[in-house]
């Protein structure tokens, strides 16, 4: 016989530790949660372990309080942590993780009316309906533990590389970098080697800013399927537009011809993404099916980089790099994967377009290879 929780949250990385603060605040003792996870860096996930000073939030210290009801949490942990950031600044990502660590550990040592959480490390290897009110979850390890809620938080895992590295010798792949978050593969990068990076959200602009600071000098070429790079935040951040979602229309292609126009209407088209922001779940919830399949399809990757942006001053030292030339912006599809003589992995795609992160001009352009001495392909 197993203990059935009132809540099983899956996974271990932020949106796990997020959900189980707030059940802790919320649920009354009685309540049994149970947190399964197999993740080493328990509460960071992927965009909060980072080591890396300079890899930032996305979003101002001041809206990434883990506690809806108060919303200074974080900037005040800042503060008592030796950085006094305001609301409107952008804290380092792994400092972020490690507020989030606290506060779980804080919330944790008040035993006094405080719900039960069991923490089990083991990944979850499958579910099954027992007796039509319960979900029975078989871990890794064998175990099974049944829950009467389930919260999934497995977040969106790792891409894996387009073509099969066959042609690259044993020698070679070690420049092929599978989990960019493992710092130490900025050591193999020597200063004039040419990396090529596949995807170019978020994660690219983090690497193309710890290879500067590592002091690599190279030209970096960036591939992916639109060749879109997040845009910055504005120094001053413009007042939201108000979005009222029921009054806007049911299609895809409706809303978006709506807010281009809304655009227009503001001196600092930012207004009404920031507008959009406390409506986007009741935007989800409107859209049919096959509105959000069209969604996903085709506005996806603009979507990205208007509503996640990255922090100013990370925006202007980014932008620089690839004004200067150094990095180059390429749409479309890695095709393969070769070995020449030395450290040389030539890697070739087909081009659509590529389009400058500001500018947003095109140009067109057909199958191309990215070659250079010592190039390191990257995946995200
Ligand atoms: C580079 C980068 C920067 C970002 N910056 C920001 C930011 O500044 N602000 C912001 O709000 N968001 C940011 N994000 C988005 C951020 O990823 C999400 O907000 C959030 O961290 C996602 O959390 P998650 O729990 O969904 O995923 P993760 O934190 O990645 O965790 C997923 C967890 O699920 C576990 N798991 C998967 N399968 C199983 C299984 N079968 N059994 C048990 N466990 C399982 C994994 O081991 C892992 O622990 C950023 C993302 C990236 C990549």
């Amino acid at each position: 016989m197993y203990l059935t929780y009132d809540v099983i949250v899956v996974g271990s990385g932020f949106s796990a530790i997020a959900v189980t603060c707030n059940l802790i605040e919320q649920l009354p003792a009685s309540a049994k949660v149970a947190v399964v996870g197999d993740d080493p860096g328990f509460g960071r996930g992927t965009a909060y372990r980072t080591e890396l000073y300079l890899h930032r939030l996305n979003v101002p210290a001041g809206r990434m309080s883990l506690l809806p009801h108060q919303p200074d949490d974080f900037v005040d942990w800042l503060k008592s942590h030796g950085r006094p950031l305001q609301a409107g600044d952008f804290a380092s990502r792994s400092d972020y993780g490690l507020y989030v660590r606290d506060t779980l550990a804080r919330l944790l040592r008040k035993r006094d009316g405080r719900c039960r959480v069991d923490f089990i490390k083991a990944k979850a290897a499958g579910c099954v309906e027992r007796y039509s009110s319960t979900l029975a979850f078989h871990l890794g390890n064998g175990d099974e533990i049944a829950g009467r809620n389930v919260v999934l938080c497995l977040g969106v895992g790792n891409a894996t590389l387009p073509v099969a590295p066959d042609g690259v010798p044993a020698s070679l792949r070690s420049r092929i970098i599978e989990n960019p978050w493992r710092l130490s593969w900025l050591r193999r990068v020597a200063p004039s080697d040419a990396v090529c990076i596949l995807g170019s959200g978020l994660t690219m602009i983090d690497q193309v800013l710890a290879l500067r600071a590592h002091g690599h000098s190279g030209k970096i070429d960036v591939l992916s399927r639109r060749g879109l790079a997040p845009l910055g935040h504005a120094w001053k951040p413009p007042v939201p537009l108000p979005i009222d979602v029921q009054r806007l229309p049911e299609t895809i292609s409706g809303i978006l011809k709506t807010l281009r126009a809304k655009s227009r209407t503001v001196a600092d088209w930012r207004a009404v993404m920031d507008g959009l922001r406390p409506a986007t779940q009741a935007l989800w919830q409107r859209l049919s099916s096959e509105e959000r399949a069209r969604f996903l399809r085709h506005a996806l990757p603009w979507w990205n980089i208007h509503r996640h942006r990255v922090a100013p001053d990370v925006f202007d030292k980014f932008e620089k790099l690839v004004l200067d030339g150094t990095v180059r912006f390429h749409a479309g599809f890695l095709k393969s994967l070769g070995a020449e003589e030395g450290r040389s992995l030539p890697a070739t795609g087909s081009e659509r377009r590529a389009r400058s992160p500001r500018s947003g001009r095109t140009g067109s352009s057909t199958a191309r290879e990215w070659n250079g001495p010592g190039s390191v392909i990257h995946r995200f």
